[in-house]
């Protein structure tokens, strides 16, 4: 075991909901330890999602708008200020059987922990599926974008293009219709797989279009997107659609494979908190943000839950551990 004191309070991940629990819990003197996660090509982010956004303008507080990772670096500071100790850690296992819970990192083959910790934390986030497309990544925040509340304010009067059939893509179409001067949809099917109600809607916009049976082969430009390339998945032709934004909206993944069996989970794999909590369904373990949030998934939000999280976890170790 490379560290065997027993810490009161590990977080697992370092976007805004796991920053704020250690803000929070640091404030309480509990010491958190955050394993802030590593990067990686399949789109591990310590920081979390604002480390690959562009400008922010909807974190209130920050009237004229702010960089994500400039934010973030914030968050980290003032963490670090009230003592938390950060660590560019990624937990390879964990053991939630029994108290004090068991963290793992590196080889998780390894008969011993890495961690031991009277309570857990949670906010491993969520991962925005993308395309991956030869291009996507160099122009992630230079016209790609996987957050039309975020960014649709930059697309006033632009002509910009939705890819993916289901209730995220067709409600941020609507949404973006608010900024644009055409919103495209493109989907792989002639068939959406949204509601209905917002496919009504979709349809009676007259700033929406569709572009059916089409795949996005790649996005190109220089510095900003310009265009996309399409291919037609009945016909195989290729075809380009001018637009100077693509919003990816293909579904998101929560980062919860590693605790597969022992946090209970909805069918679409995020945690599940009781009530307006951060309590799991194991005593001690708490969780906040994206990772336990399908609805929302906005940094204010995440933050808000990861002070919730903190709180929960604060009263939990004064009735159960330091009594
Ligand atoms: P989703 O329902 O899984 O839809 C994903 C869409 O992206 C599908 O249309 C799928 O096409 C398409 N897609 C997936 N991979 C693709 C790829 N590689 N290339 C091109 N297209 C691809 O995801 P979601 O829309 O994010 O919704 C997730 C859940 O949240 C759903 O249960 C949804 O109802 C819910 N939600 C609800 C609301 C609301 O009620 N207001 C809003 C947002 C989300 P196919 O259809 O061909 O599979």
């Amino acid at each position: 075991m490379s560290d065997a004191s027993v810490h009161d309070v590990l977080i697992l991940g370092s976007g805004p909901a796991g920053l704020t629990a250690a803000i929070y819990t640091a404030r309480a003197s509990l010491s958190p330890l955050v394993l802030e996660g590593e990067p990686s090509s399949t789109g591990d982010t310590p920081g979390g999602q604002l480390m690959i956004t562009t400008e922010v303008e909807n974190f209130p507080g920050f009237p004229q708008g702010i960089m994500g990772p400039e934010l973030m670096a914030g968050f980290r500071d003032q963490a670090s200020r009230f003592g938390t100790d950060l660590r560019q850690e990624k937990a390879s296992k964990v053991d939630f059987s029994e108290r004090p819970f068991k963290v793992w990192v590196g080889d998780p083959a390894a008969a011993d922990p890495t961690y031991l910790a009277n309570t857990v934390i949670v906010s491993t986030g969520a991962t925005a599926l993308m395309l991956d497309l030869p291009n996507e990544q160099r122009l992630v925040g230079h016209g790609v974008s996987t957050c039309a509340t975020c960014d649709g304010f930059f697309f006033r009067d632009h002509d910009i293009a939705v890819v993916g059939g289901g209730d995220s893509a067709i409600e941020e179409a609507n949404f973006l219709t608010k900024f644009a001067k055409t919103v495209t949809v493109i989907h792989r099917r002639d068939e959406l797989r949204a509601s209905k109600i917002m496919q009504e809607r979709a349809m009676a916009n007259p700033k929406i279009k569709f572009q059916w049976n089409s795949q996005v082969t790649d996005v190109l430009g220089e510095h900003t997107v310009e265009k996309v390339l399409l291919e037609d998945t009945i016909t195989g032709e290729a075809s380009e659609l001018a637009v100077t934004g693509l919003f990816v909206a293909i579904g998101h993944r929560p980062n919860t494979s590693l605790f597969e069996g022992q946090l209970a989970m909805n069918d679409n794999g995020y945690l599940i908190t009781d009530g307006d909590s951060g309590r799991t369904n194991v005593e001690g373990i708490f969780a906040c943000g994206d990772v336990q949030d399908e609805t929302y998934r906005q940094a204010i939000t995440a933050a808000g839950s990861g002070c919730a999280a903190a709180l929960d976890a604060e009263r939990w170790l004064e009735a159960n551990v330091h009594n």
